[in-house]
C-alpha cells in the first residue's frame, strides 16, 4: 500500500500522463495505478480543465481555490475502463446525480437534453428543465470535448420518457 504522500505524487503523475495522452483511447491510461491514484489524478485533470459544472454552469470555489465539482466518468469506469479526459466531464454532485440516474444527458449537438422524468419529479429542481437545449459548457480545446461515443453511449441509458 502507498503512503497518502505517495498516492498524492502518482495521482499528479497520472492527471498529467491524461492531459499528455489520454485523449479518448479506452484502456491506454490506466496502466497498473492503485484505484485511489486513478480517483484522484481523474479528479485533478477534469476539476483543473473546468472548474465549473459543464451542463449548469454552477461554479463553487473556496477561498483557497479548491471546487466543489465532481469528476464525472461519461460512460463509467466500471464499463469502459477509461479515464480519458474526452470520457469525463465536470458536473455538479446534482448534476452529476441526475446524469447517472438517466434523467440529463448530452446530445450528438452538445446541447443539454432532459428527461420527461424531471418535469414529473417534485422532488427535483425544476431549474434543471431550464438547461433543456443550452450548449454544454466544455474545455477551451476542442480536443478535449467529450468524445463523441461517450455521450452517445450514455444517451441509450436515459429515462427519456416524454
Ligand atoms: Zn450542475
Amino acid at each position: 500500500m502507498l503512503d497518502q504522500g505517495s498516492i498524492n505524487a502518482e495521482a499528479i503523475a497520472y492527471s498529467l500522463d491524461l492531459f499528455e495522452k489520454g485523449h479518448g483511447r479506452a484502456g491506454e491510461s490506466q496502466k497498473d495505478y492503485q484505484p485511489a491514484v486513478r480517483d484522484q489524478g481523474f479528479r485533478r485533470a477534469i476539476q483543473r480543465l473546468q472548474p465549473s459544472c459543464a451542463l449548469c454552469g454552477i461554479r463553487m470555489l473556496t477561498p483557497d481555490g479548491h471546487t466543489a465539482v465532481d469528476a464525472a466518468h461519461i460512460v463509467p469506469w466500471s464499463e469502459s475502463r477509461n479515464d480519458a479526459i474526452t470520457n469525463g466531464m465536470a458536473l455538479c454532485r446534482l448534476c452529476h446525480w441526475t446524469f447517472d440516474e438517466g434523467m440529463i444527458g448530452v446530445g450528438d449537438d452538445y446541447r443539454v437534453i432532459t428527461s420527461g422524468l424531471l418535469a414529473r419529479e417534485t422532488n427535483v429542481p425544476g431549474f434543471l428543465l431550464t438547461l433543456t437545449g443550452r450548449p454544454i459548457i466544455a474545455p477551451g480545446d476542442r480536443e478535449l470535448w467529450p468524445a463523441r461515443d461517450a455521450p452517445a453511449w450514455h444517451r441509450k441509458k436515459l429515462r427519456l420518457r416524454p
